[in-house]
């Protein structure tokens, strides 16, 4: 059997034959090239924020009751077709936010570490305050339709992974969607949505060979879903993006931009340094 020779990262010389040669490369490969639709998100928050965390710096989200309160609404929503089924809907929400009030914890374990019970109470609290304004919203022909909950895409010939909330089935087609639990645009949706959904699109048709025309965002706060058709230039940048997130991935350092999200980021010191480092060189 005919042998190669190839260096390890730690520089030590190891034997493999040509087919593990070959597995190996590719699961480099594709270790190496792989993007997450999150990652793309990040990308359209800030480039270096995503060069940042590329590099396995973390940010890490205090729970604060506003963290605690969006994380509770994303669980509650996942349940708006179940408290549509009873008669009257918004009781049915109030049963599901109380035995997610016990189950939240459990499921949150890790988000949730450090958060006191007062935090969790108000915001239980807060959101069922929200409860009167987003039963009357729910649509019944889009929460009574069948959906598989968080299924995880990846597309090798595309170099994607990602997760929508739910996959809608309708009829004969396949529609991705998404919950948000911040503002909702006054018409349509955010473009930042829109990418999203685009990208879980192109996963979805490569997955099972279907095409994909359009996607839905939930608004969770108001109760609100906005239908999204799935366009071709929103696919080609999509693509893109995917390219410049790879390129971030491969080390490249990108500009701070002009209209980053400064103020809320934890990578400012960081990003200081790393600009003041940069105009010494260049
Ligand atoms: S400090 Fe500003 S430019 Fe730097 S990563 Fe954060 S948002 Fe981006």
């Amino acid at each position: 059997m005919e042998l190669y020779y190839l260096k390890s990262f730690s520089c030590m010389s190891l034997k493999f034959s040509q087919d593990q040669k070959a597995r190996f490369l590719n699961e480099r490969c594709n270790v190496s090239t792989m993007i997450r639709v999150s990652d793309i998100m990040v990308y359209l928050k800030c480039p270096r924020m995503c060069y940042f965390m590329n590099k396995g710096n973390e940010l890490v989200k205090e729970p604060g009751v506003d963290y605690i309160q969006r994380l509770l609404l994303k669980e509650l929503a996942l349940t708006y077709g179940s408290a549509l089924k009873g008669e009257d809907t918004l009781s049915g929400l109030n049963k599901e936010l109380e035995r997610l009030s016990y189950e939240f914890p459990v499921i949150y374990r890790l988000e949730l570490a450090g958060a006191g019970d007062a935090a969790l109470a108000e915001a239980v609290s807060c959101v069922r305050a929200w409860l009167g304004e987003i039963s009357p919203h729910l649509s019944i022909e889009h929460y009574s339709r069948t959906c598989e909950f968080e299924p995880a895409l990846r597309s090798d010939k595309f170099g994607l992974t990602g997760s929508p909330d739910k996959l809608i089935k309708i009829a004969d087609e396949l529609a991705p969607s998404i919950i948000k639990t911040g503002a909702m645009p006054e018409n349509g949706v955010w473009k930042s949505d829109r990418v999203q959904l685009t990208a879980y699109a192109i996963l979805v048709e490569e997955i099972y060979n279907k095409v994909v025309t359009r996607g839905f965002v939930e608004y969770a706060r108001w109760g609100t879903v906005r239908e999204v058709i799935i366009k071709r230039h929103e696919r080609r940048n999509v693509l893109q993006l995917r390219d410049r997130v790879r390129k971030i991935h491969d080390g490249f350092m990108p500009e701070k931009p002009g209209e980053a999200p400064c103020l809320h980021c934890g990578f400012t010191e960081l990003c200081e340094v790393k600009s003041t480092l940069a105009s010494r060189f260049f």
